[in-house]
Parts: C-alpha cells; sequence; structure tokens
C-alpha cells in the first residue's frame, strides 16, 4: 500500500476545515481535504419537515454515550460543509470583552490568548466570504468594526417589523441579526436564496445559505492543486518516533484501510470527533492521546445553554424568512442582574413537523396547526462554562462518551423569565391554550450543535493543548481549526469565530510554507472563482 503525500492536510470541511481549504488554495501548495461524510444530495426532502425534524433524514445514525453510560444519539450530520450544511447562517463576532475573563453566576469564564483586535481584521474577511448582512450600529453590544458589513441587512417581514417596533416600545434595543445569505433584496435576480421558511436546520436546495462547502469547499476545488476525499474517516493519526511529528493520517474509507501523509496536519472534525481522533492517536510517546501532555484534551466541552422558545400570539405569524432580530440587552446583565444573562434570536419559521420534532415537548392532542401558525420563535442562549469534568472520552471499543453538567443554569433561568415577561406583556397569550401561551425547551445532550472547547488553546503547555497559532505545543506539525480551540463559549453563535480563526491560522500557515499568496493572485482567484460560481 502506498502512502500520499501532500503539503497540507485538513480533516473535514466544515465551517473550520472547509475556510481553511479556500484560504490556502490559490498558494498552489498540495492540499488534501479528508472528509468522513459524501456530498448531501439535493432532493426535494432537503426542504421537507418531516424527513428532517421526524424522519432524521440526514442524521449519522451513529450512538454516543452520557456519562451514566446510557446511549442516545447526537445530533451529528457529516457532509462536505459539515454542520454548516444545516445551520441558521447567522454569524456573530464575539463581543470584544468576551476575549478576556467574564464573571458568571456559575463561574469564572476564562481569558483567550489573543484580543478581539487581533481577529478582527479575519472577522471582515470571513463576513466578505460568507456573505454577511447586517446593519453596524444596532446591536448594544457590538464590538468596534474597521468596516460595515458587507451586505445591508436582512429587512424584517412584517409581524417581525412589528415585534422589533413593541420592543423598542418597551425600551430594547433590538437590531437585524447578522446572516449569511446569497440575497439581493433590491435585485431578486442576483441572489441564490428565494427566501422561504426551510432555513434553520434545513440545507438550502438553492445553495442560497453561505455554508462552507458552497463557500469555500466547492471554490478550492476549482484549484489543481487542492484534492477531496470523501467517505474518508479519518481513524488515527500516527507519529515519528520521537512523538514530535505527525508521519500518517489512517484512514477508513468504505471499509478499506488507506493511509496518507503530510508536512502539515490539520484536524477540523468538530469539537467532539477532533478530541476524540487526537484520544485515540494515544502511543508510546503520547501515552494521553495525541498532543495531551496537558491532559487537556477531550475536557471543557461547551455546547451552550440554549432554548427554543415558542411564544404564541393572538395574531396569526406568516413570516417565512424569520431569522432577522436579535436581542443582546440582556448580555451582560439586566437591571436586576450584575451578571451576564445571554442573548435572544429569532429561530426559523417552525411548522407543525417541527413542533412534533420537538415532542416530548408538547402534550399530545395539542393543535399544532394552531400553533405553528401563530407562533412566533425564539432561541435563546447563555454562555456555557468550560469544566474540565465536562469532557470527551473514548472507551476501548472506540465509542465516545460525552460527560456533561451544566454550571451556569442560573442565567438562563433569568434570561427566558425576561423573555417570557416581555412576552406576556406583547399580547402573547391565547384565550384558548392559556397555560401554553409560552412553551420553551432545553436543548439537551444530544443537541450538539455549539459543541466547542475540547482541544483549547493557551498560552501555557500546562492548561492548553494549542499554541496561540493553534498548532499543538507537543506535535510541529500538527494544528486543530475547528470550534474545540476556544477557551471560552460567549454567547452568540459559534461558526464566524471558527471561520475567521482559521484564515488567521491560514495566514500563519502560508508564511511557514513560503508560500505567497498575494492580494492579485487572490483577487483574481476569487475574481475567476465568482464567475464561475454563478
Ligand atoms: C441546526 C444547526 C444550526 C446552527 N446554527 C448556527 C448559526 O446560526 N450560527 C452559528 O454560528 N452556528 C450555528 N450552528 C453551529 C455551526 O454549524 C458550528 O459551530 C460549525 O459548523 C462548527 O464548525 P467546525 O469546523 O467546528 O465543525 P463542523 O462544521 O461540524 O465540521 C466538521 C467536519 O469534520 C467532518 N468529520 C468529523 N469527523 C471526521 C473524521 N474522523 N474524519 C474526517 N472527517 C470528519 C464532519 O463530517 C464535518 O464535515 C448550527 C449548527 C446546527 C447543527
Ligand atoms: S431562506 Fe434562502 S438560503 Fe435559506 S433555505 Fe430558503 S432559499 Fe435557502
Amino acid at each position: 500500500m502506498t502512502t500520499e503525500h501532500y503539503d497540507v492536510i485538513i480533516i473535514g470541511t466544515g465551517a473550520g476545515g472547509g475556510t481553511l481549504a479556500h484560504k490556502l488554495a490559490p498558494s498552489g501548495k498540495r492540499i488534501l481535504l479528508l472528509e468522513r461524510g459524501g456530498y448531501l444530495p439535493r432532493e426535494p426532502e432537503n426542504w421537507d419537515s418531516r424527513e428532517v425534524f421526524i424522519n432524521d433524514r440526514y442524521l449519522s445514525g451513529e450512538v454516543w454515550y452520557d456519562q451514566d453510560g446510557d446511549a442516545f444519539r447526537p445530533h451529528q450530520q457529516y457532509f462536505v460543509g459539515g454542520n454548516t450544511k444545516f445551520y441558521g447562517a447567522v454569524l456573530f463576532r464575539l463581543r470584544e470583552r468576551d476575549f478576556g475573563e467574564v464573571r458568571h453566576y456559575g463561574g469564572l469564564s476564562p481569558a483567550w490568548p489573543i484580543s478581539y483586535q487581533d481577529l478582527e481584521p479575519y472577522y471582515a474577511a470571513a463576513e466578505q466570504l460568507y456573505l454577511v448582512h447586517g446593519q453596524a450600529g444596532e446591536d448594544p453590544t457590538e464590538p468596534p468594526r474597521s468596516g460595515p458589513f458587507p451586505y445591508p441587512q436582512v429587512s424584517h417581514e412584517p409581524r417581525i417589523q412589528q415585534l422589533s417596533d413593541d420592543f423598542e416600545k418597551t425600551g430594547h434595543r433590538p437590531f437585524h441579526l447578522p446572516v449569511g445569505v446569497d440575497l439581493n433584496e433590491s435585485d431578486p435576480e442576483a441572489g441564490r436564496c428565494v427566501r422561504c421558511d426551510r432555513f434553520d436546520g434545513f440545507p438550502c436546495l438553492t445553495d442560497g445559505k453561505a455554508d462552507a462547502h458552497v463557500r469555500c469547499v466547492r471554490p478550492a476545488l476549482r484549484h489543481d492543486n487542492v484534492t477531496l476525499v470523501t467517505h474518508a474517516k479519518a481513524e488515527r493519526l500516527v507519529t515519528d518516533g520521537r512523538g514530535r511529528s505527525v508521519t500518517e493520517v489512517v484512514v477508513d474509507r468504505r471499509g478499506a484501510r488507506e493511509t496518507y501523509s503530510g508536512d502539515i496536519v490539520v484536524v477540523s472534525c468538530g469539537a467532539v470527533n477532533s478530541a476524540a481522533l487526537l484520544l485515540k492517536s494515544a502511543n508510546d510517546q503520547h501515552p494521553n492521546g495525541l498532543a495531551n501532555a496537558s491532559d487537556v484534551v477531550g475536557r471543557h466541552y461547551m455546547a451552550h445553554i440554549n432554548s427554543g422558545v415558542i411564544a404564541i400570539s393572538q395574531t396569526p405569524n406568516p413570516t417565512k424568512f424569520q431569522k432577522t432580530l436579535g436581542i443582546n440587552d440582556y448580555y451582560w446583565g439586566a437591571a436586576d442582574s450584575e451578571l451576564p444573562l445571554g442573548h435572544i434570536q429569532m429561530l426559523g419559521k417552525s411548522d407543525r413537523n417541527i413542533l412534533r420534532g420537538g415532542a416530548p415537548w408538547f402534550a399530545p392532542g395539542l393543535a399544532l396547526d394552531y400553533i405553528a401558525k401563530h407562533a412566533i420563535d425564539f432561541w435563546i442562549t447563555t454562555e456555557d462554562l468550560p469544566h474540565p469534568a465536562n469532557r470527551v472520552t473514548v472507551d476501548r471499543r472506540g465509542r465516545i462518551h460525552l460527560a456533561k453538567t451544566y454550571h451556569n443554569l442560573e442565567p438562563h433561568q433569568r434570561l427566558l423569565a425576561k423573555l417570557k415577561e416581555l412576552m406576556g406583556g406583547l399580547g402573547c397569550h391565547d384565550a384558548a391554550i392559556p397555560a401554553w401561551s409560552i412553551l420553551d425547551q432545553r436543548i439537551p445532550l444530544a443537541g450538539v450543535a455549539h459543541q466547542s472547547g475540547t482541544v483549547r488553546f493557551g498560552d501555557d503547555p500546562k492548561t492548553s493543548a494549542l499554541n496561540v497559532d493553534c498548532r499543538a505545543h507537543d506535535v510541529d506539525n500538527l494544528y486543530v481549526v475547528d470550534t474545540s480551540f476556544f477557551p471560552s463559549s460567549s454567547a452568540v453563535n459559534p461558526a464566524l469565530t471558527a471561520m475567521a480563526n482559521a484564515l488567521r491560522v491560514g495566514d500563519h500557515l502560508l508564511e511557514r510554507l513560503g508560500a505567497h499568496v498575494t492580494a492579485a493572485s487572490r483577487a483574481a482567484s476569487d475574481g475567476r472563482l465568482q464567475e464561475v460560481d454563478r
């Protein structure tokens, strides 16, 4: 068996890996992308809520185990583009203060080894790459920006505009969510998005959602020096005798063993799978798992404390594209709370199947159609804190175990109470079902959409697995660029930070490889790709 050699191997094609591939593609270096999934089929079922939410058509079907050893099916999907194929594309920058130490009800959120200013230019570039639409200056917690959003905000539909006006009347500062979407409201012919109600949790049939496959992997593959191998699950990383460098990536490709080697190996499998891969790669030089002299690999698993909240309004809600409004007035606290509570945003519009998919949330017999027609759907997020006992481990049979106890629940309860109070004041009751005027459900362990933190970066090799460049402290040619590098989770959605960081690490790798991507070659490449893309 021969081992193919590349300059760079990137394992995983989601927000981190896909973005890095796009950054490195014009360098001319030989780049290999390994992806355990295939291409997500484009089919009518992409937009069928029964298929997506009840029949779990696109879930991996794999089984993980909780801290009591009970099996559960994680909401994981493995396709080219990773979880961004399904994401809501709300693309936030972390707040400036999120990069420092922050005190919460449940303990301390640690500081990052880089500042907001270090990442700002990369946030700007990632917003450009992922077509982020927004309106600077509205969000009261927005960090300083070097320029406006690359595209204008996505407008509210009438019911959401009314909600926004109502929030303003109560002294809140609602803002347009930053959304990554190929939409041009002044010229509908110019964008792929048809502004439908299948956005959050569904793949997009028209390629209108700015996901890592459409925006990064597909254009990267138009470069002859970039290769993608699908259905290639990285099983193990092998090192040289001293354990200082990865020499081989061992892959299971539809049951067959293949090996690849690269001068640089970048792991970007998502926070749970990246930790699992490093742990499974233990050897004599790395007995606790690869790059794990610190014993932090797998630890500090964070997932955000999230709840879906349905407010049932007296007025019907015919909104299609609902993910346009956010509230950050409670992000850092409230009149009755010195400590942070979190973030509120709209969810994609629910229908009866989406609501039923949330069972046992709903008692049987409730009029789901009625509720769906009147529902205004929210998603609330509180910062999850990194705790060493919350961790990914792998057993002797290679099975993934996920231990998780939440330590910051009080602010989440307070935030929920704030939203309920607000919605009650805005006429969101219904005489026929008074007890159900506001329904909420915490996202369970299986909801791993916002996973992060398991291979944290930092200055100190004793307390972090990666250095500031996201290179393993212990292994010279090994990098990690998915959300596992996060030392803290903030309370805003994670993907843009993974994308921006991948661009930052990309600059470091280009320098290390002695590769030059001049502004001109990047612009020429991007121009050519956009032409082909449309
Ligand atoms: C329904 C949903 C809605 C979301 N909405 C938002 C949102 O609005 N805004 C936001 O910021 N975030 C959102 N997220 C989260 C966002 O999608 C993730 O934060 C982001 O995709 C993480 O990027 P990543 O690179 O860490 O991992 P992923 O994007 O998950 O990429 C990991 C990749 O690695 C591959 N892989 C895994 N293991 C292996 C292996 N052993 N070998 C080879 N390949 C492997 C996977 O198939 C995948 O392609 C949402 C997620 C979901 C599921
Ligand atoms: S709203 Fe636009 S981007 Fe989202 S799924 Fe519909 S067409 Fe695609």
